[in-house]
Parts: structure tokens; sequence; C-alpha cells
């Protein structure tokens, strides 16, 4: 893309134009439900086009749970946040959708953020896994194994100081440790990566989902929300 192309591209985009033609269609009426929830777009051309990258080569890796998913679900929020949050595998409205925590476990991430005043828009979301694995079942070994590379690469594109972790399939990807999320919670562990060479803050706390079905859990989960805050108005 030459640079007037990827100036008036940008206009576009601070425009608030988000959509383009394109070859399959778009419900919008669908969308509207859920028009809390938009693609993310970023104007950091470069770190978009390498997320990009990341997208191709997730598609290229053809996982068989690409078979029986509708859609590849990879990020949501903004590429140049300083926070980055991982789940699982997307869900049954993150396969219809193609965006991560759309569902309402999306809708208690939303909240969850917005008590440290964060907006989603504001974050880096995505998964471990990117499709959805049938029935919801929880991902294998082996398929956490097989999209590492690709979260691996999302961080060091993102480049986040602090990553903050959504049940125990993001810390044992992440972490790669055997303990539960009991003993993992409530303090800070890092994230080496290589390829930054940074240390990144990292914290594992409980999946959404699992706080809709057990909420006496709520209250572990906003002290480590809070320790992300504190950390986040330290840096400011
Ligand atoms: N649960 C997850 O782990 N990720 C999603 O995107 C939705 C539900």
């Amino acid at each position: 893309m030459n640079q007037s192309n990827k100036k008036n591209l940008e206009f576009i985009r601070n425009s608030g134009v988000n959509y383009f033609l394109q070859d399959t269609p778009i419900n919008w009426f669908e969308n509207t439900l859920n028009s809390s929830f938009h693609p993310s777009i970023s104007t950091n051309d470069e770190k978009y086009s390498k997320i990009q990258e990341i997208i191709k080569k997730i598609k290229t890796f053809n996982s068989p749970l690409s078979k029986t998913a509708k859609n590849l679900v990879v990020y949501d929020g903004n590429l140049d946040s300083k926070v980055m949050f991982i789940g699982e595998a997307p869900g049954r409205d993150e396969d219809r959708l193609g965006l991560p925590f759309v569902g309402r476990a999306g809708q208690l991430l939303n909240k969850m953020l917005a008590a440290i005043n964060l907006r989603r828009e504001e974050v880096y979301i995505t998964n471990v896994v990117n499709w959805r694995p049938p029935d919801n079942r929880t991902p294998s070994d082996q398929e956490i194994l097989d999209f590492l590379p690709f979260l691996q690469e999302q961080i060091d594109v993102v480049n986040p100081d602090f990553i903050f972790l959504l049940g125990s399939i993001a810390a044992k990807a992440i972490l790669s440790t055997p303990l539960t999320l009991g003993k993992l919670r409530g303090s800070w562990h890092t994230y080496k990566s290589l390829k930054l060479n940074k240390n990144i803050y990292t914290i594992a706390s409980y999946h959404p989902a699992f706080l809709l079905r057990s909420p006496q859990y709520k209250k572990s989960s906003w002290e480590d929300l809070q320790m992300l805050q504190k950390k986040l108005n330290e840096k400011n």
C-alpha cells in the first residue's frame, strides 16, 4: 500500500467507517443486537498488518477444529494496548460473530473491565485457541500447543506491559505450570518474551464463564482486577 493510500485509509477509519463491501454478507440486524461489540480498527498500520499475517498463518495451519467451526476468532480491542486479556477458546456466540468474548461471558468481561475504568476498546482481547471446539469442549493439550505459537506472536506484536489470563487454560498455556488457579491467582507472575527480550507482568484469574456459574469467586476476581488497576495507575 502506498503512503497516500495509507493516509486515505486512516482518514476513512478515523471518520468512523468500519466496513467496506465484502464477499460475505453482513447480518446487520444480528450485529445491532450486539452493538456494544465492534471489530476493532487500529491506526497502527504496522501492527495491523503483522496481525493480519498471523491471521493468515492460523488459516493456513488448517486445524481440525476449523472443520467444525463457523468463523475464525482472533482478537478484538486495541493493538496499541498495554493490557492483553487472554481467554480459552471461542464459544457459540463468538463462533457466530467471529469476535472473542461477545456472549454472556463477554458481557461479564465488559463489566469487569468497566469496574477498573477500562473499556473493551482500550484493551487487546484474544484466546488461546482460535476456532471453537465442538460443543464447547475444553481444548486438548495438543490444541493448546498447536495455537500457542500464534498467541506468542500476537504478544510480540502487541507488546503489552500486562497480561491478564482468564481461566486455567490460558494460565496453562502462558505460564506452563501445573498449579491450579486457586494457587496462581492473587500474585504477579512473569511471561518472558524472547523476541521482545522483556518480562511481562502476568496475572492469572478466574474465567468470566466460571464466575457466572460460581459467583462466590467474584470477590477474588475483583481483588485480581484491582491488582492490575494499581499497577496501571503506578505506570501512568
Ligand atoms: N470463553 C472464552 O474463553 N473465550 C471467548 O471468546 C468466549 C468465551
